[in-house]
């Protein structure tokens, strides 16, 4: 396999520690990764643990983590922290929506992984992944604060390879379709699903319309 590694200009000898060459990508990849700003809100039990990894003793201002953002306007990361309730569901996606491209979301802990020990209750959804892209699983119930630093440190790896050339929010004529915002009525209506749940039974859906 070719080597993607692309060739960087010589330095001249005189100005050798002087001048130095780098792909825009990586200035611009290491600005992004060094002001990670996470959107402030909680689901459950696993918000504390969150909100004591942001304390000092774990100091994320390190990474220019810290400033916990109140609007998702301003905010690039949504830590999913916590049992994703039906009825909660509207409200993550649509703040998930209100977020600026380039967005990640960590899904933190069981619950928000799988729905953890309310996996299938009436009222859980099982895995924010069913609606929202995810981008790093944190394991745990709820995961201790060095596990939330990894997934911090796997998000900047993930960043590192992305490239300005071919991210999909660039490209021209390429608009990122917002995540439907689901319906809680006696259940999730994910409306992303119309069409295979029309077809499921195509001659009440005739009849009605
Ligand atoms: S994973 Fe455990 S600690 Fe986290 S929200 Fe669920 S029950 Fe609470």
């Amino acid at each position: 396999m070719p080597s993607r590694k692309r060739q960087l200009p010589e330095i001249p000898p005189e100005l050798v520690g002087t001048v130095h060459i780098t792909p825009i990508d990586a200035i611009y990849n290491w600005a992004r990764m060094r002001s990670l700003w996470p959107i402030f809100f909680g689901l459950a039990c696993c918000a504390f643990e969150m909100i004591g990894a942001f304390g000092a003793r774990f100091d994320p201002s390190r990474f220019g983590m810290e400033i916990m953002r109140a609007s998702p306007r301003q905010a690039d990361l949504m830590i999913v922290n916590g049992t994703v309730t039906k009825k909660m569901l509207p409200q993550v996606v649509r703040l998930y929506n209100q977020m600026p491209e380039p967005k990640y979301v960590m899904a933190m802990g069981a619950c928000a992984i799988s729905g953890g020990p309310f996996k299938e209750g009436y009222n859980v959804v099982s895995g924010v992944d069913k609606f929202l892209p995810v981008d790093v699983y944190v394991p745990g119930c709820p995961p201790r604060p060095e596990a939330i630093l990894h997934g911090f440190l796997t998000i900047h790896a993930k960043m590192q390879r992305e490239s300005i050339r071919n991210l999909r929010w660039y490209r021209k004529g390429e608009e990122t379709e917002p995540v439907p915002v689901p319906e809680l009525g006696p259940d999730l209506v994910d409306w992303r699903l119309t069409e295979q749940i029309e077809a499921m039974n195509p001659a009440e859906n005739s009849a009605e319309r």
